[in-house]
């Protein structure tokens, strides 16, 4: 049985404008379904606004779903409460873009981890302490880290300390939410190397967000692409950059010259991307697709697996190979 297996998931925003305050919805994340292995990594890109955060966010109860299920080993944790849910919560834990933003600048980094440790288990302070302490040489930081305040540490090092802050539930499955992107390019490589390692020692599964293809491709075991708040193609990541069948997933990759190997042309979509609020009817991506035909505008594609391991939600898939 796979780790997490997630159902028909949907995610919402209610949005009230106009002179009526009518309210209409925002479908950031519309029917994801997908499976992840534990201790496998699962990219996940797309434009900026296509739902990957929410999605994320879903996973680890952060969004209320407002539909499909979120099953870890077995069970769904997209309705538990109170207790089941907290006891759940140390199962799924996430790493934010912002770890600054995440971490109480009124709290030294030894308060903010105990937050977290005494929530979830019974052990004394002194105890605590000494985990803590584990934690943080863990991360690479020195234990003199405790005492600090989170403005005494640069982007980098703060990124450290929220993903000991993460790893102090020890979860099984972790939400990495662009976790580099804000930092420098130096920095990122020993990031994304310490997630690997807690990776090989734990067996965490990680679903990896970024919009970086070159940093998803080195980490990812598997990517899975989404545009306007679908999942349109989901693939091994070799097989995905080499031969991607969805017509988005091979705009993007043509963007990045360093992950696309065979040097195709530049692929430009043309207009932007369409509101969430009024997605086009048929395939979403239509407006900006230069082999849309006719069925495309009215007939919706499902995500469908068009060679072994290989999902795209594209009526032509089988003949677009690229
Ligand atoms: Fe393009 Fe049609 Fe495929 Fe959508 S279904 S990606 S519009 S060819």
């Amino acid at each position: 049985m796979a780790l997490l297996e997630v159902e028909h998931l949907k995610v919402r925003y209610p949005v009230r404008s106009g002179w009526f305050r009518r309210c209409r919805y925002l479908h950031a994340v519309n029917d994801v379904s997908f499976q992840l292995e534990r201790g496998e990594t699962l990219g996940l890109v797309g434009e900026s606004g296509c739902g990957k955060s929410s999605l994320g966010r879903a996973l680890v109860r952060l969004e209320e779903p407002a539909a499909g299920a979120i099953r870890l080993d077995g069970c769904d944790w997209s309705t538990l409460k109170g207790r089941e849910l907290r006891r759940f919560r140390r199962r799924a834990q996430m790493i934010f873009q912002d770890p600054y933003g995440s971490l109480n600048p009124r709290l030294t980094i030894g308060a903010a981890l105990d937050e977290v440790l005494a929530l979830h288990s019974k052990t004394g302070r002194e105890e605590r302490r000494e985990r803590a302490a584990r934690l943080l040489e863990r991360v690479g930081l020195g234990a003199d880290a405790l005492e600090r305040w989170p403005h005494q540490f640069s982007g980098g090092q703060r990124q450290r300390i929220g993903i000991a802050r993460a790893l102090a539930t020890s979860p099984e499955f972790i939400v990495a939410d662009e976790p580099v992107s804000a930092l420098d390019v130096s920095v990122q490589a020993a990031i994304v190397n310490l997630l690997e390692d807690i990776q090989r020692e734990d067996g965490t599964a990680f679903l990896f967000i970024a919009h970086d293809l070159a940093v998803v491709e080195h980490i990812s075991h598997r990517i899975m692409v989404m545009y306007l708040g679908r999942a349109v193609e989901l693939a091994e990541s070799s097989t995905l950059i080499a031969h991607p069948l969805h017509p988005y997933t091979a705009a993007l990759i043509s963007a990045v010259p360093a992950v696309d190997a065979a040097g195709r042309r530049r692929i430009v979509l043309p207009g932007d991307v369409p509101s969430p609020l009024a997605p086009p009817p048929g395939c979403p991506f239509h407006p900006r697709c230069s082999r849309a035909r006719e069925c495309c505008r009215t007939k919706l594609p499902e995500l469908t697996e068009v060679a072994p391991g290989h999902f795209c939600a594209c009526h032509f898939a089988g003949e677009t190979g690229t």
